[in-house]
């Protein structure tokens, strides 16, 4: 590696809080180790983030593609982290295809594609933020690690695993000691992170589960869907919808959850799943989608009603369930 290097971080579209900390989290230590690193993101970042000091500084290729291009292309090394497979990228894995820069790949979902040159991959691993901290503990023993990167790796840590609710090994809580021993403040980080609600999102949450959800008990499955309409009424904006799926999972005995949006030109799936049944499958087989086995997404280019019925009929045959039409029909 030329030192020092041009060095570019991308992580996926729509990215949460595991993209956007593992991604700032390497270049702040890349930064540290005198080299230069851009962090590209397809798509914006939920407002919720905007207090990590820097992150303004991320090329959001929708936005500003000539610069994001002019950096990819000047790259010594590019990392990918938090997803497998380029199209997750959209025009920015097109771009990179091109090029012949050498890319490592830091993830932990499920199936990656063998686009990278250098994997560090574990579906064992709660997040990213995991695997980016023991890529620097294996580099040279976090000599680098100060507040803020550490910071941005608890982001990702609390934000895939629910704030330690699911997804963690005894692997996850070491590495959140250490990340609390460079000064991590849990309470300050939970605060922003989650009392950051505006009074819109709040009544948008509300407006979902009174008027939007539909719960299936034989399926043990709950939809949240919003339309187009929707999202102009509470002028829906980025990250304002986060997190809604999961209260459907709140409810005793639900344990697949699908929230369901209609957005310009696509239909937006999010799915959650409690225990054994996994939703990753069912993005992939049917969705054009992934993710893991209990958090994934895909999509769709139809109506928003036809979406829904496509939701129930598949589960519907994936669990093996006969609907009571059927039912009668056969007795
Ligand atoms: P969310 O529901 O929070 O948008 O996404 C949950 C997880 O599902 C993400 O971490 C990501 O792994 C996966 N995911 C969401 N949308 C897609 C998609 O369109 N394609 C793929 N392959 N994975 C997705
Ligand atoms: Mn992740």
């Amino acid at each position: 590696m030329a030192y020092p290097s041009d060095i570019v971080i991308i992580s996926h579209r729509n990215p949460d809080g595991d993209a956007i900390g593992s991604a700032w989290a390497l270049k702040c230590y890349l930064e540290k180790k005198g080299h230069q690193a851009k962090v590209i993101l397809p798509s914006d970042y939920p407002e919720v983030y905007d207090f990590m000091p820097g992150l303004n500084q991320t090329i959001i290729y929708d936005r500003d593609s000539v610069n994001g291009l002019e950096y990819l292309k000047n790259a010594n090394i590019v990392f990918l982290v938090d997803f497998n497979s380029l199209d997750r990228i959209d025009k920015v894995g097109i771009e990179l295809s091109k090029l012949p820069v050498p890319t490592i790949m830091i993830d932990h979902h499920i199936d990656p594609e063998p686009s990278a040159d250098y994997l560090l991959w574990d579906t064992s691993a709660s997040s990213t933020c995991e695997l980016v901290f023991q890529f620097l503990d294996d580099w040279d023993g976090l000599r680098e690690l100060d507040m803020t990167i550490s910071e941005f790796l608890y982001i990702g840590l609390l934000t895939d695993t629910g704030s330690f609710s699911y997804a963690t090994t005894n692997k996850t809580f070491i590495v959140a000691s250490k990340l609390l021993e460079h000064g991590v403040d849990n309470y300050y980080m939970h605060d922003m992170l989650y009392n950051a609600y505006s009074e819109k999102q709040l009544k948008l949450l509300g407006y979902s589960l009174h008027d939007r959800m539909e719960v299936i008990p034989d399926l043990k499955a709950g939809i949240i869907s919003l339309t187009k309409e929707d999202f102009k009424k509470f002028n829906i904006q980025r990250g304002d919808t986060e997190g809604i799926v999961n209260y459907i999972l709140s409810i005793k005995g639900i344990q697949i959850a699908a929230f369901i949006t209609e957005q310009p030109g696509i239909i937006k799936y999010s799915f959650r799943s409690k225990g054994d049944y996994s939703v990753q499958q069912l993005a992939t087989k049917y969705f054009h989608g992934g993710g893991h086995k209990n958090a994934s997404g895909g999509y769709d280019h139809f109506s928003l009603e036809r979406a829904i019925k496509k939701f129930k009929k598949v589960l519907r045959l994936d669990l093996g369930i006969p609907n009571k039409e059927t039912d009668k029909r056969a007795n």
